[in-house]
């Protein structure tokens, strides 16, 4: 029933404080200027995608609709050695050095406002505090309602909107100080995510389980031979899609596919890289809302099966505002015991309720 579990959202207002401004001077690169010079002259205003509106989106609709066992709570800020388990520290000194600017990180996407090192300090301590609530047993469950997003973020690099792994810091944590022995990350974000998928790479004590749109969708990585390499052969599991996937196949990779990988691997903690953009109404993928319930139902059995129900969720993308906020609280709603919903091919119950609606006018009544 709803409410029979407590679950902790994990936030913070200074994370809002990351703001990127467009019209700063790009890094100099030919993409940059080809891009450029398109615009010029249009009567075109790019804006930067991943705002703090996405954020206020989420609470607000939380805040209206508010669900029974779900609270909200705030992390403190990562700590360089917390951050340095997954990135260089000539990484973190070049981030680091940011601070109070405005710049372009990478030739895409990246950028970074004055606020944006301590939103992204932030965002990644968040993370830790879900793993930590979870773990420690404050929290059947944790949901770290966190940006700049973290899963293109490699060791070495910023990319797609990305400047610390969240997940992957959260992870490393959980190893280094919870105990925590085989770690699965499963990243459902319509994008790949590479930046995890490059930390944990060689490593056998995280899974990581990735369903996302093939390349040459971005980042263009994700195949499904990329498997992992040496002591972490194997421990790499990617289900590449076409655009047009809903909630039916999604299903069938988690339970054909992930739940014998988990089986397999015997998890002590649950993570999920939790994107909103694979719904239908954004970037690509055709997942409804009670796809994202279906799947965490999913999730919650695997962590109750093998780690005492320890799962904690980290905000990816979603930038269509009304799926994000709508997708977080599906989530949040199984989370805390909700009903899960029986999935079926999208268009079915709607012709059912207007086969209800209509048939009396063809009825032998009158
Ligand atoms: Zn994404």
């Amino acid at each position: 029933m709803l409410g029979d579990r407590n679950v902790t959202v994990f936030y913070d207002d200074v994370m809002l404080g990351h703001d990127p401004r467009v019209d700063v001077p790009y890094i100099p690169s030919r993409v940059e200027k080809r891009v450029r010079n398109l615009l010029k002259d249009l009567n075109f205003k790019w804006s930067y995608p991943e705002h703090p509106g996405r954020l206020k989106a989420i609470t607000e609709h939380l805040a209206e609709n508010p669900i029974p066992g779900v609270q909200l709570s705030a992390g403190a800020h990562a700590t360089y050695d917390q951050l340095a388990r997954v990135h260089t520290n000539t990484y973190l000194d070049h981030i680091f050095s940011l601070d109070g600017q405005n710049a372009w990180l990478d030739r895409d996407t990246t950028a970074v406002s004055p606020d944006s090192i301590k939103a992204a300090t932030s965002a990644a301590g968040n993370a830790i505090a879900a793993v930590e609530a979870v773990v420690k047993g404050e929290a059947q469950s944790a949901f770290a309602l966190v940006r700049p997003p973290g899963h293109h973020a490699e060791p070495v690099r910023a990319r797609g909107f990305c400047l610390f792994n969240n997940v992957a810091v959260a992870a490393a944590h959980a190893k280094a100080k919870l105990g925590c022995e085989r770690i699965l990350i499963i990243d459902w974000d319509a994008h790949h995510g590479n930046g995890t998928q490059d930390i944990f790479w060689a490593e056998s004590d995280v899974l990581f389980f990735d369903t996302h749109v093939a390349a040459p969708f971005y980042p263009g990585s994700g195949f499904l031979d990329e498997v992992g390499a040496g002591f972490g052969e194997g421990y790499t599991v990617n289900v590449p899609l076409p655009e047009s996937t809903g909630d039916i196949p999604f299903e069938r990779a988690f339970r054909d596919i992930l739940i014998p990988a988990a089986r397999h691997f015997e998890p002590d903690l649950v993570l999920v890289s939790a994107g909103f953009d694979p719904h239908r109404n954004d970037t690509a993928l055709n997942l409804t809302y009670d796809g994202f319930a279906v799947l965490t139902s999913i999730v919650q059995e695997i962590a109750d099966e093998h780690c005492e129900g320890k799962l904690a969720f980290v905000l990816e993308g979603g930038y269509n505002l009304t799926s994000l906020a709508h997708g977080v609280h599906a989530v949040l709603k199984v989370l805390a015991g909700g009903d899960v919903p029986v999935l079926e091919e999208c268009g079915l119950k709607e012709v059912r309720a207007a086969a209800e609606f209509h048939l009396d006018a063809f009825g032998d009544d009158e």
